[in-house]
């Protein structure tokens, strides 16, 4: 039988994102996040990884991205300046 998985309703967000940090991460073009996206550092690989399923705060102004590395599946984050 398969699991069923619940979301509250009424979240104030989607894919993770705070309204204040979606609207910041919108504003960035598209190529670069992409590229902030692919360039993630995880700290169980050593290496740089890919953000799954990212999401993102706000945190002193400053944009953090949060979500899965795409090797390993940990949790890894950036700061966007
Ligand atoms: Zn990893």
């Amino acid at each position: 039988m398969a699991k069923i998985l619940r979301f509250h309703t009424g979240e104030p967000h989607h894919n993770g994102f705070t309204p204040e940090a979606r609207q910041r991460w919108e504003g960035i073009p598209p190529d670069v996040r992409e590229l902030l996206l692919a360039n993630a550092y995880c700290a169980v690989c050593k290496d740089v990884t890919t953000i799954l399923q990212p999401g993102g705060t706000m945190d002193h102004g400053a944009l953090v991205l949060r979500g899965h590395c795409a090797t390993c599946g940990h949790p890894v984050a950036r700061v966007v300046d």
